[in-house]
């Protein structure tokens, strides 16, 4: 249970730090080519929007949860970093944040998935949280939204691209 803010900043230092069993097991997923495909069968991309969309499982914090072998599961995007710039280079990064605002987005690249600090992520989600409209001062919970659009993504991407309309309005890009 993610109830109190205390619990879930705890469980957030968890997942940004990889143990030494934690690395070894990444590397042997990323080396994996079925751990890849079982990866890469859950991303799909969505008609009109930039990012690449986690249909798979959701956290209590709206990002992607894989399993990467029995008993281990990790972020999802946390993964495709790895698989894109490797194990050390996630090792290295204090912690990834989404430029697009969209927690389920597994690109990895300018204006998607980027390496940050704890300081600059904080400074991102203050200044935009305030915008009307904005995903991350969702009502409904970045969980509840990040599921609608995970299940969208996986039924109609089109009513997906539907919402991003109304984002992209909201945040005038
Ligand atoms: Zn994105």
């Amino acid at each position: 249970m993610l109830g109190t803010l205390g619990r879930a900043t705890v469980v957030r230092v968890v997942t940004v730090r990889l143990g030494e069993a934690g690395s070894a097991a990444l590397a042997a997923g990323c080396a994996s080519p079925e751990v890849v495909a079982r990866y890469r069968a859950k991303v799909v991309q969505v008609d009109g929007s930039g990012c690449q969309w986690w249909t798979g499982a959701v956290s209590g914090r709206g990002h992607g949860r894989f399993w990467l072998a029995r008993g281990r599961v990790l972020v999802a995007h946390r993964f495709a970093f790895a698989l894109a710039n490797g194990v050390a280079a996630l090792a290295a990064a204090e912690v990834l944040g989404h430029r697009c605002d969209n927690p389920l987005c597994q690109r990895v690249g300018p204006g998607h998935v980027v390496t940050s600090s704890y300081v600059e992520n904080r400074r991102e989600w203050a200044a935009r949280r305030d915008v009307t409209g904005s995903p991350l001062g969702e009502v409904r919970g970045s969980r509840r939204r990040a599921r609608e659009l995970r299940d969208l993504a996986r039924t109609d991407p089109a009513l997906v691209a539907a919402d991003l309309v109304r984002l992209r309005r909201v945040f005038g890009e």
